[in-house]
């Protein structure tokens, strides 16, 4: 089997950012599994499934017909829903809490699970999501869980959002962090917690450069 770096976290940890440099770094393949879970909302959506009809959107996730492009190591892939161009829809606050709804199901979780297994492929892959070290890869040589602190993460988002033009409140912000920590920590399909046996890495006050040189300590390099 080729090996697989898991990265975990809470939304706002830097995990998107980190995997892509790390997949880029090593040369290996990205799964971005998020994108799969707010794919599979904005497919519902589309389909008209309501987003707790159970058996309809089993359905849907069955049969999602989506392509991360290019897939050549360490790129930011395109995503495409049924061959249409969906990149930036599926970025939405709105499509992120859709994606939240369904993935507290777990008959979704269980139709999702062996597409994402499938991105197991040589030279090896870097995992990105909320479930890689304890669900989809348990056997992975290599488990990071990323962290920072609600108001860290608060503050990042409100950076980004600044640059986007967009003007929002820190506070509120950090309302919206706290209620996802919780729903995600809470709920009973895959709770977000660290693999026993992952190395949790603490990202409040380092830089981006600082947190890639402790995950490839932990990779070995
Ligand atoms: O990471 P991202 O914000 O794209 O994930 C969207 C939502 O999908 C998360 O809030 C989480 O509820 C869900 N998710 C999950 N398991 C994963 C990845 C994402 O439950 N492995």
């Amino acid at each position: 089997q080729p090996p697989v770096i898991t990265i975990d976290g809470p939304g706002g940890s830097g995990k998107g950012t980190i995997t892509q440099m790390l997949a880029q770094r090593l040369g290996w393949h990205l799964l971005d599994s998020g994108a799969i879970y707010r794919l599979t909302a904005l497919a519902a959506v589309r389909q008209g499934v309501a987003l707790d009809d159970e058996s309809g959107l089993v359905r849907v996730a069955s049969g999602l017909d989506v392509a991360f492009e290019p897939t050549p190591p360490g790129q930011p892939a395109r995503v495409l829903l049924a061959g249409e161009d969906v990149t930036s829809e599926i970025r939405t606050e709105v499509c992120g809490n859709n994606a939240s709804r369904v993935a507290v199901l777990q008959p979704v979780r269980d139709a999702l699970l062996q597409r994402q297994r499938d991105f197991r492929k040589a030279p090896g892959l870097v995992a990105d999501g909320r479930d890689m070290g304890t669900v989809v890869f348990p056997d992975a040589p290599f488990k990071i869980f990323l962290t920072a602190s609600p108001e860290e993460r608060a503050r990042r988002r409100f950076n980004q959002l600044k640059e986007a033009g967009v003007d929002v409140k820190i506070d509120a912000l950090l309302e919206e962090i706290r209620a996802r920590d919780e729903r995600d920590m809470n709920r009973s399909a895959a709770p977000l917690k660290p693999a026993d046996d992952a190395q949790v890495i603490d990202s409040t006050g380092l830089s981006i450069e600082e947190v890639l040189d402790r995950c490839m300590a932990v990779v070995g390099q």
